[in-house]
């Protein structure tokens, strides 16, 4: 493709699962020379430490600490770990609810998993949190509503494929949206966004999860999402990245 975003200041990746690539190092210093500012989430609290590692001389890469529903059940004894490296970090996930019914069993242990996950963040204050709500998305939002108000720590939907009315319910509770190509693939995703208004959106790849043309994204794809954005709001590239980065700086003052 083109590059028509070469004089952007930087790109924004609100979430990707660096460490779950092979060549995950290498990606990191990718990140660092098309300066995409990304926030690699991590699963457990158990990675937590040698993520912190890999990115520590990073400019443009942070790891967030998580603890992701679809494996609350097995690793909720991993909550005291996640209590205790909180302190070291300002991000936070992936966290969140997963209602798939193939992850119904451990419904309990994931309200369990994400209530701790939000009484530690609103009692240390100032963190950023990465959220994961595939269909759950009331339960999200109820729970971040009632413990965690914006003056106590900032949220983000990722890859949220919730109604317009679960849209509107997420901003009332002061709730950001990171959006990814899968979401602006389809018709009722851009009607999504649309509705959204675009001070509170961030782009994201969510790779490895996703795959785009040969194999899973990496954040240089982002472009695909900036590009999107832009055919979506009828603004050029440019401007898009200009209004991702004011709404980057917003989340994180
Ligand atoms: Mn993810």
């Amino acid at each position: 493709m083109s590059s028509p975003t070469l004089s952007a200041p930087f790109f924004v990746d609100l979430h990707c699962h660096l460490d779950l690539y092979p060549n995950h190092l290498e990606l990191i210093r990718e990140c660092e020379r098309l300066k995409i500012k990304t926030l690699s989430v991590t699963n457990t609290p158990s990675v937590w430490s040698r993520n912190k590692v890999s990115t520590a001389s990073c400019e443009y890469v942070r790891p967030a600490l998580g603890l992701h529903p679809q494996l609350a059940r097995e690793r909720e004894k991993e909550l005291d770990l996640f209590e205790q490296y909180l302190s070291d970090t300002r991000y936070v996930g992936e966290v969140g609810l997963d209602g798939s019914p193939e992850f119904s069993d451990s419904w309990d242990a994931q309200q369990r998993v994400f209530r701790r996950i939000l009484e530690c963040c609103a009692r240390e204050t100032g963190k950023i949190l990465t959220i994961h709500s595939r269909r759950a998305v009331r339960a999200v939002i109820d729970m971040v509503g009632a413990m965690l108000p914006p003056a106590r720590g900032k949220t983000v939907l990722h890859w949220f494929t919730g109604t317009k009315q679960d849209a509107r319910a997420a901003i009332e509770a002061g709730c950001y949206f990171s959006v990814n190509i899968r979401m602006l693939g389809s018709a009722r995703g851009r009607e999504l966004i649309r509705s959204i208004p675009p001070q509170l959106v961030l782009t994201e790849t969510d790779g490895p999860f996703i795959r785009h043309k040969t194999g899973p994204v990496t954040p240089g794809d982002v472009v695909w999402v900036v590009r999107g954005l832009g055919e979506l709001w009828g603004i050029d590239e440019g401007t898009v990245l200009k209004r991702i980065s004011g709404n980057l700086k917003s989340l994180l003052s």
